[in-house]
């Protein structure tokens, strides 16, 4: 049977292939956009690009599905253009995020509605190649193949994923609707990354490469002030697992709640004050300042129970496979033994001068 979306699913989830196949019957020419009655389109395409990025923010109001498939065609343009790899990965995160609370509203909705659940069943089919299956016996559930939860499952680390934990049954894996969709937000940023990736073009229209400038000359501003390797004296020693963490920083690259707990209390411990710390912290994907500053001020000791965190032990960091030992590393317990000790003097002792 072949299921229609509706105009409102269209709004939703306006990557679907039935979103490209609206803008091809309609004709619509890229150039299209330097035309002032576009000028709303891009305004609302910039504007949510830029919310993602300096403020973590995924509230948005949607509006017709006709404006809504254009914005996002718009903004996938303006990254395409701009080509900063890190920003392209802030939107798709961010926009993977705000669709996420889309699916699982519907998919909530889906068990009353047979309609609602067909289109589900079609989007996940159609995006991320995989059957999911509505759970009749057991309530308000759905399940995956194990196999296909095996493949998806692997790059989460939190004891809950295993499949150990996991119900099982007749080679099913059954989920709630949040851990459903939580399940497929690497692959949807994925697809929007390669969407931005995959676009052949040859020119821009003019008022996109104007956002985009815009774009890069907001980046680079934030470059300037917050250059990772700036943080690094040349004639000192960084521990390499905090070195590590700012080439992961530098990649764009997300990082675990144990490496950013480690690189906060490194960095308060080096005498780094707050707002240079989220100078720092501004290099990640999912960055959002409310929550930085918050945890960076209950780190330090400046909120909630007044304790201030130490940084982690060399054991501990290991345990959590951020350790990268090389040989200046010999005999250390902690990172902060590293601080202050010059590079050249470990070479020597070393023999490696
Ligand atoms: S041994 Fe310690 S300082 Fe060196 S990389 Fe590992 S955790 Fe960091």
């Amino acid at each position: 049977m072949s299921i229609k979306l509706g105009t409102n699913d269209l709004a939703k989830y306006p990557f679907l292939n039935e979103a490209s196949t609206y803008v091809k019957e309609t004709h619509f020419d890229l150039q299209e956009f330097d035309r002032t009655e576009m000028e709303f389109i891009l305004n609302r395409s910039f504007n949510k690009i830029d919310n993602f990025i300096k403020n973590g923010e995924t509230n948005y109001k949607l509006e017709k599905f006709e404006i809504e498939i254009l914005t996002f065609l718009a903004s996938l343009l303006i990254l395409k253009s701009a080509s900063i790899d890190i920003i392209t990965k802030k939107f798709a995160l961010f926009e993977s995020m705000r669709f996420e609370k889309y699916l699982v509203e519907d998919l909530k909705n889906s068990f009353k509605d047979e309609k609602k659940r067909l289109i589900l069943l079609k989007i996940f089919n159609e995006i991320f190649k995989i059957d999911i299956f509505c759970e009749t016996i057991v309530n308000e559930f759905y399940k995956i193949r194990v196999i296909d939860y095996i493949h998806r499952s692997i790059v989460f680390h939190e004891e809950e994923w295993k499949l150990i934990n996991r119900t099982v049954k007749n080679g099913f894996v059954y989920l709630n609707v949040n851990e459903i969709v939580r399940l497929f937000r690497n692959e949807l940023s994925l697809l929007i990354i390669d969407k931005i990736k995959n676009m052949k073009l040859v020119t821009f229209p003019d008022k996109v490469l104007k956002k985009s400038q815009n774009l890069k000359i907001y980046w680079d501003s934030i470059n300037k002030r917050s250059k990772v390797s700036d943080h690094v004296n040349k004639n000192r020693t960084t521990p390499p697992c905090i070195d590590h963490i700012y080439k992961v920083l530098n990649n764009g690259e997300n990082l675990p709640h144990s490496a950013r707990l480690l690189l906060a209390t490194f960095l308060l411990f080096s005498e780094k004050n707050i707002e240079e710390i989220i100078e720092i912290f501004k290099k990640l994907p999912d960055y959002n300042e409310q929550i930085t500053r918050y945890q960076l001020e209950h780190l330090s000791g400046k909120k909630g129970s007044s304790k201030k965190y130490f940084v982690p032990s060399c054991e501990k960091i290991k345990l959590q496979n951020l350790c990268h030992e090389t040989f200046v590393c010999k005999g250390i317990i902690n990172p902060i033994q590293l601080l202050g000790k010059r590079r050249d003097e470990i070479e020597k002792e070393e023999g490696k001068g």
